[in-house]
């Protein structure tokens, strides 16, 4: 069968301007940080963040510079390389999970509010899960993993519940105990969410586990997505909720 033509056009009128003097953002800690130069259009076009500090009070002089500081540059790097390319350059040879740094991305994701790329590192993170190592496994992520994860994003956040789920699902109580003398590394936050998703699966059969949790493992993964409007994205099918509704009394 003859692959599909994909046409390349959008609205004529939707074209960003990238003949403005790009902004200068200042990232990193180390002596005078590095200094990155991304067109403002594209910035205000995809952040929130950026949006707001690009308006006129939060900038100064001719050269608009963007205060960074305290974020990691070669995460921003990633980031701005995202903005250019629509690519996330995290894939290594051989397959290996990388959660660490697309929770770390996650995190920069929702302080820089670009919902776009939080459901592209979404996808990464899931795809990386779907993925078999060199052994053929797949990897969940570490439970403390939890640690980024729930002190960088909100209460409702899609990457807490993909923990939870993914531990929920077929997690093992090894990976539980491994740090129980440690209980600094695995956030309590997350073990109080995981214990009620067991609690809410305590009758559950193995089939009905997986097919609950079946967007972790086929599919467009919409229930970790932030939609904008409530529409899917293209060719996803609604799935099962993952919140069941029984209630408590104290
Ligand atoms: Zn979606």
């Amino acid at each position: 069968m003859a692959a599909a033509l994909i046409d390349p056009r959008a609205n004529d009128n939707e074209g960003i301007s990238i003949s403005d003097t790009p902004v200068k953002i200042v990232v990193g800690s180390d002596g005078e940080g590095v200094s990155f130069y991304v067109h403002p259009a594209i910035l205000q076009k995809h952040s929130s963040f950026f949006e707001a500090a690009l308006k006129k009070e939060w900038t100064s002089g001719p050269q608009r510079i963007v205060d960074l500081r305290d974020e990691d540059p070669g995460r921003f790097t990633l980031y701005a390389q995202w903005l250019y390319t629509g690519k996330l350059f995290t894939k290594l040879e051989p397959a290996m999970g990388g959660y660490k740094r697309h929770a770390q991305l996650y995190v920069l994701g929702e302080k820089l509010i670009d919902r776009t790329f939080l459901n592209r590192v979404m996808d990464a993170i899931i795809s990386a899960r779907r993925e078999p190592g060199e052994d053929g496994k797949k990897y969940h992520p570490n439970a403390s993993l939890s640690s980024i994860v729930y002190s960088g994003t909100p209460k409702c956040s899609p990457l807490r519940r993909f923990m939870v789920d993914c531990y929920a699902r077929s997690g093992s109580n090894k990976s539980i105990q491994l740090h129980a003398d440690e209980p600094a590394k695995v956030d309590h936050g997350f073990l109080m969410d995981l214990s009620a998703a067991l609690l809410a699966n305590r009758s559950a059969s193995k089939n009905h586990l997986e097919e609950k949790y079946s967007h972790l493992e086929r599919g467009i993964p919409c229930a970790y997505h932030i939609h904008e409007g409530g529409d899917l994205c293209e060719g996803a099918t609604p799935g099962r909720g993952t919140e069941d509704g029984s209630e408590d009394k104290d």
